[in-house]
This record gives structure tokens, C-alpha cells and sequence, in this order.
């Protein structure tokens, strides 16, 4: 048997029940009241009665989440999230639609989706004591469409900024402006006091870190460059970038500005749970799984448009 026939990718008790596993693993959570442990199964597989006096109402593992209000069979659901979990450079809207054979709308609201779900809420900081963290700022070209829709006025590509631990977790953000001072408070914002920053030799990154915390490798004279905070380079940065291009190139030829941090939270998540890391295909999907839920990703919030 193949992962990809597994009971909870082809049948939808079978997922449901993976998903309560997943996300009661103490018990039924009522979600009206917050109870534990403490609801009565009803004759509906699924459905779930809460037990304690003043609440009595019924609730399903659906409820709070993106799953709750969509037409798509819960199997589905955890189908095309594992598949963009395991898919190095991700998976388009147009593959998912053919191979969960849904409308195009549909995969285009689930892919979507599910990289909100993986974009994590809280952040602890990047780095630390003695640790290297490499930053670099790249630039994409958007498709011809997307450049005359949002950027002709202004007439410059799509940049970000990447930091990455050397051999750790990646953060990527999206810059819309221009000059350097988004990427200097992404630096800021986000590494822990004491990290040794590597940088290229651009001027935006002077000056950000205290005296001795900074190195930065000239590329128009080297590569990489020896020094007493280890040896000097971005290339984890722009290995990074590459695959991120890559995927573009061959899964998302149209990539617009308004997804752009979607397509970054998602190429984000699978660095950050990588095999390397101690993740496997599945574990990454659980962590995606249960970032579908919460305020943050409420479906009404997110989604304008019409249910699918
Ligand atoms: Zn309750």
C-alpha cells in the first residue's frame, strides 16, 4: 500500500478520526466551552455531545476550523496537505485539482489555505549566544500579468529577505519597499541577543549589530572569507533562494504579490520541518494540520469570497 491510499486520505471517517487523534490528544475538546475529556459520542459518527451541565451542545472536530464551513470531504483536506508537506518545491492549485480531481476553485482555495495554516503564530528568536545567522535580500520578477496589475507604476521586482540559521530554521519576509529598512528590522526583530550576523558586503547592514557581531563577505572579490566568528558566507541563504526559484519557475509560474508571503510561509515550513530536523512527511503534515485552526485562521477572516 502506498502512503497516498491510506484510509485517511481515502475515506472520510478515517480522517476524521485522524484528525480528532491529532487534535484531542487528551480527549474531546468541547469547543463552546473548552471541557476535556468529558462529552457523550452521539449516533452520528463524529458528532459529539458536551457532558458538562451548563454547555450540553453538540460539536464535531470541524468545529473552529477551516474544515468546518467547506464542502470538501475531510480526506481531501488531509490529501493536499500532505502532499504540498512532501513535495520539495510544493504543488500548484492546477495539480491538486487533477490528482483530488475537485474543481480548480476548490484547490486553489485549499493550497491556499493551507499555507496560512503553516505560517506559525509566534516566533521565538533566531540564533543566540556565539550562533550564526546568515541575512540576504533577493528579487523575483512577477509574470508579465502580475507585473502590469501591481507593479508597472513603480516598475521594480518582488524583493524579500531571508534569514537563515547555519544548519537551522529559515525566516523569509516580504519587502514592498524600497532601500534597506525592512530588512534592517527584520534583523532586528527577530535574532536573539549574541548572534554573530553574515552578511554581503551591502551598506544596509552596517551598523545593525553591536561592535564584533557582524561579518560580512565581499562577493565581488570572494565567496567566503575566514574569520574568529567562523567562516564568512551566505551561501544557506542563497541555496534558499534558489530552491524558492526553482519552485516558482516549475510549480507557481504566476506568483502574485498579494500571495507572495503565503508562497514564503510555505517554503518557510518545509525547511523548518525538514527530514534534517527530525520530520518526517507525515509529521510535517500534522504540524500543518494543526496550524488549520484558531482565530488567526478563522475561514470567514481569510476568505472574502465564497465558500467551496
Ligand atoms: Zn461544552
Amino acid at each position: 500500500m502506498t502512503k497516498l491510499s491510506a484510509p485517511y486520505f481515502t475515506n472520510e471517517d478515517a480522517a476524521r478520526e485522524y484528525l480528532e487523534k491529532l487534535r484531542w490528544p487528551h480527549g474531546t475538546v468541547c469547543p463552546h466551552c473548552g471541557t476535556v475529556g468529558k462529552a457523550y459520542a452521539t449516533k452520528r459518527p463524529g458528532k459529539y455531545r458536551c457532558a458538562e451541565k451548563e454547555c450540553r451542545k453538540d460539536f464535531t472536530v470541524k468545529v473552529g476550523t477551516v474544515f468546518e464551513d467547506s464542502k470538501i470531504p475531510l480526506h481531501k483536506w488531509l490529501l493536499a496537505a500532505y502532499l504540498l508537506c512532501s513535495s520539495k518545491k510544493g504543488m500548484s492549485s492546477h495539480q491538486l485539482h487533477r490528482t483530488l480531481e475537485i474543481t480548480y476553485k476548490s484547490a486553489w482555495f485549499m493550497t491556499h489555505r493551507i499555507r496560512e495554516a503553516m505560517k506559525t503564530g509566534t516566533f521565538s528568536p533566531m540564533g543566540g549566544p556565539g550562533q550564526i545567522v546568515e541575512a540576504d535580500e533577493t528579487e523575483i520578477t512577477p509574470s508579465r500579468k502580475t507585473w502590469k496589475a501591481t507593479r508597472a507604476k513603480r516598475g521594480d521586482n518582488m524583493r524579500f529577505v531571508a534569514l537563515v540559521e547555519r544548519g537551522g530554521s529559515v525566516r523569509s519576509r516580504v519587502i514592498d519597499e524600497r532601500g534597506m529598512g525592512q530588512v534592517r528590522a527584520a534583523v532586528r526583530h527577530n535574532l536573539a541577543p549574541g548572534t554573530i550576523l553574515h552578511t554581503d558586503s551591502a551598506q544596509g547592514y552596517k551598523g545593525l549589530m553591536p561592535i564584533g557581531q557582524h561579518e560580512a563577505v565581499n562577493h565581488s572579490k570572494q565567496f567566503a572569507r575566514d574569520s574568529n566568528n567562523g567562516k564568512v558566507y551566505t551561501n544557506s541563504a542563497e541555496g534558499y533562494f534558489s530552491l524558492f526559484k526553482r519552485g516558482l519557475v516549475g510549480t507557481y509560474q504566476h506568483i502574485g504579490e498579494q500571495h507572495l508571503s503565503r508562497y514564503l510561509a510555505e517554503f518557510d515550513f518545509r525547511m523548518n520541518h525538514r527530514v534534517k530536523l527530525g520530520f518526517d512527511d507525515m509529521a510535517r503534515t500534522d504540524k500543518a494540520l494543526l496550524g488549520i485552526e484558531g482565530k488567526r485562521l478563522t475561514y470567514r477572516r481569510i476568505n472574502q469570497a465564497q465558500a467551496v
